[in-house]
């Protein structure tokens, strides 16, 4: 059982998906948790109560957003970069604000709360940052350029800080998710079914059998159980990795 009891976790984009999902299996293993992300007062308050967390709200898609977050979060033990968007459409297509934006949240969000977190976690001796990237980081789907190229990017940055601090305590890692069903998926599921004319279960068999052989979603709690491995001692030396979670989509 992973301990990390008197650790404080900043997990961007924890308001929902992913995010949450990690946020409640760090805090089921005894870390601070500090939430970020938009969405639904009321619910977020919810979710404050429920994980006893603290929650910043600032826009990561500016260096002054991510300066902010980190200013008022304090010292972080554990940072995951998590908070992400999609846009799909041809390159010929794309909107250049979609591709600022993406580039912005996904990649040069991680760098500047990278860059923020360190100092402290190398004073200490001891942090762990995880980077949320994607099957997308290591092989392409048409239509998603600006995804697909901020989380090779995003992927480039993990090795980038495991070097740099290989000798600090510090350990940086990329997680990489095949489907999991969240509003972000949820959205690419609903324009199949409709463009389809077909039913939402439908929609989402057409969606895992194209790419992912287990034809099974990843859930937001097993990749925040790899994040708690992540941080554990056991994994001390694991740095500067990208873990699949994506039923055998990269293997083909
Ligand atoms: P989601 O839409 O459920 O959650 C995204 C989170 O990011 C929310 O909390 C949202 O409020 C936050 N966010 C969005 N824009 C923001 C901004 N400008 N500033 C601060 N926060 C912002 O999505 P998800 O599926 O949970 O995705 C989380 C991460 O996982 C993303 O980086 C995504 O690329 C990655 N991912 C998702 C999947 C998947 O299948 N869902 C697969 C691989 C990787």
């Amino acid at each position: 059982m992973v301990d990390l009891s008197g650790k404080r976790a900043l997990i961007t984009g924890s308001t929902s998906g992913i995010g949450l999902g990690i946020a409640r299996v760090l805090h089921a293993k005894g870390a601070h948790i500090i939430l970020n992300g938009f969405g639904d007062e009321a619910e977020i308050v919810k979710i404050q109560k429920e994980l006893n967390a603290d929650y910043i709200n600032t826009d990561l898609s500016s260096e002054q957003g991510v300066i902010d977050l980190i200013k008022q979060t304090g010292d972080v033990d554990i940072l995951v970069n998590n908070a992400g968007i999609q846009h799909t459409s041809p390159i010929e297509n794309f909107p250049s604000d979609k591709w600022n934006l993406i580039m912005n949240l996904m990649l040069s969000a991680p760098f500047f709360a990278t860059k923020a977190a360190l100092p402290s976690m190398k004073s200490k001796g001891w942090g762990r940052i995880i980077n949320i990237a994607s099957v997308h980081g290591l092989v392409a789907s048409p239509f998603k350029s600006a995804y697909v190229s901020a989380k090779h990017g995003v992927i480039g940055l993990t090795k980038v800080t495991a070097l740099e601090n290989a000798e600090a305590g510090v350990t940086c890692n990329a997680i990489c998710p095949g489907w999991v069903l969240t509003p972000l998926v949820q959205k690419q599921i609903d324009a199949i079914a409709e463009k389809e004319g077909i039913s939402n279960d439908e929609a989402r068999v057409i969606l895992l059998s194209e790419k992912e052989p287990t034809l099974d979603f990843t859930t937001p709690e097993d990749i925040g159980e790899m994040v708690a491995f992540l941080c554990s001692d056991a994994a001390r030396n694991i740095t500067g990795s990208a873990y699949t979670m994506d039923g055998a989509w990269s293997a083909r």
